[in-house]
């Protein structure tokens, strides 16, 4: 745990009981402050009086008085739609309103720190689609190379739930930009912005306050090191304001797809090989494609990133590489669950939105598509290039039949998921794919997108008595 420090002695409300929260509560305590809890579901509010927790509801009349900060949970919206009420009751009261996140970056340095010879150091992940994948490899390959790694944040463990960094340890952490907006500090040692596209726009008030929560990472100051994603034009204007100039290494371009030329530092994936340049000569070059836990162009974004990422603290490119072979990939996200009949069962209920759906759509031929669920603003229409390779969709989810509409390929409604995999095994023949990439949320059917996923393998086992 990481005590949080600059508190001692303070009443500190605490927004959301969940894992975060819960964590958060626990990690003030133990910095001396006092932690007032509230969530609005009695069961979450039971577990932490159970815990000796203060329970006080922050809308109550004068309950912010004499508090000095109220820490919000990711999943309480804190400004668009609108902020939950007791987050607005704190900015009326000049309350400072801030997250585990923002507690973390001021508590994580203490006075130990001054005995080490390598400080710890902290990378961050943010960007729309790919961070759990690049946070984990960034993990598996510091690991492997023998540096102490701990992975937290939306993946792995609540980030004040971490133990203390020790010498020559690296955080990293993977950020939404629910938590990028909110944290009153921010300061990685080594920040990464994967790519942007249109996702939570009702959390942010559109597209720009989006790019704006994940700008966030980058200001303060900046890290020492930005890596940046640059194949849509945010990320394009985030390097660029970042650089000096075309050759400042303190910015690492990352693409998929196009060959970076200059005199920076760039690192690229193009057919399957990715490359590294440095003052316009090439430093290093890795194939990917026999990697099997990075498939399609998307993960091969994933692994530029998190070899730049871990480039910037030194470790050698055939370290890398080595690391990335042993790399399982993730659940959910474009993982293989069985074979049968010449006929292969992906699973990438990950896939929540339009961009990492197409990603899915783009990594494989012959694809029996099951997608559907709770569509999200933005329209489908950005499906449309990717869905050549598709030769049948199954759409799933309460409006399935509205959602088959926007469609391009041909469609079938089936709405439950059951139902889906009896047609797409039905019909398929060998060397087609059933892929499960939804381009949807799952809570009009499913309590998450793993719930999901697990649903879709369980039907695929049942139904072909695997
Ligand atoms: P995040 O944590 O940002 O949601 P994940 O690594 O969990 O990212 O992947 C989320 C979804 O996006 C999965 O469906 C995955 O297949 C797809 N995906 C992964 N990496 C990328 C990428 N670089 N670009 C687009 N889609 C991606």
């Amino acid at each position: 745990m990481i005590p949080v420090t600059g508190y001692a002695g303070a009443r500190v409300a605490v927004l959301g009981l969940g894992r975060s929260g819960l964590t958060a509560a626990r990690a003030l305590a133990a910095g001396g402050a006092v932690p007032l809890c509230w969530d609005d579901t009695e069961a979450a509010r039971d577990a932490a009086r159970d815990e000796g927790f203060v329970v006080a509801d922050p809308r109550r009349d004068r309950a912010l008085d004499d508090v000095a900060a109220l820490i919000v949970s990711p999943g309480i919206p804190h400004l668009y739609p609108a902020p939950h009420p007791a987050v607005a009751a704190a900015l009326a009261a000049g309350v400072p309103v801030d997250n585990d996140i923002g507690l973390f970056f001021r508590s994580v340095a203490t006075a130990d720190w001054n005995r080490f010879d390598t400080l710890p150091r902290v990378i961050a992940i943010t960007g729309s689609n790919g961070k759990s994948t690049t946070a984990a490899l960034t993990d598996h390959i510091l690991r492997a190379s023998g540096r102490p790694a701990q992975l937290a944040g939306n993946i792995g463990r609540g980030i004040l739930d971490i133990e203390p960094p020790e010498e020559g340890g690296v955080v990293v952490l993977e950020l939404s930009s629910y938590q990028t907006d909110l944290a009153r500090a921010l300061t990685p040692d080594v920040a990464v912005f994967t790519n942007l596209s249109p996702d939570h726009l009702d959390r942010h008030g559109g597209m720009g306050g989006y790019f704006a929560a994940k700008r966030r990472l980058f200001a303060e100051g900046g890290p020492d090191r930005a890596v940046i994603g640059v194949d849509e034009t945010e990320g394009r204007y985030l390097a660029g304001q970042l650089a000096m100039g075309p050759g400042d290494d303190r910015v690492i371009r990352v693409s998929s797809g196009q060959k970076l030329t200059g005199p920076g530092w760039h690192v690229f994936a193009r057919k399957g090989h990715l490359s590294e340049y440095r003052k316009a000569r090439q430093v290093a070059s890795i194939d990917l494609r026999p990697i099997t836990g990075l498939p399609g162009a998307h993960n091969h974004q994933n692994a530029c990133a998190a070899y730049a990422a871990t480039r910037a603290l030194g470790l050698a490119p055939r370290a890398i590489e080595t690391a990335m072979h042993g790399f399982a990939g993730l659940p959910h996200r474009s993982q293989t669950i069985a074979e049968a009949g010449g006929v292969r069962f992906v699973n990438d209920s990950k896939a929540t939105n339009v961009d990492s759906a197409a990603k899915a759509l783009a990594a494989f031929t012959r694809i029996r598509w099951i997608c559907g669920g709770l569509q999200k603003d933005g329209g489908l229409d950005g499906l449309r290039a990717s869905a050549g390779s598709v030769l049948r969709a199954y759409v799933i989810g309460r409006e399935a039949a509205q959602f088959a509409m926007q469609l391009t390929p041909e469609t079938e409604v089936c709405t439950t998921m059951a139902q889906a995999v009896a047609r797409a095994i039905a019909d398929a023949r060998p060397g087609d794919t059933v892929l499960l990439a939804p381009a949807a949320a799952s809570f009009d059917q499913y309590d998450s997108f793993e719930r999901r996923g697990e649903d879709f393998e369980a039907e695929v086992r049942r139904q072909l008595a695997l």
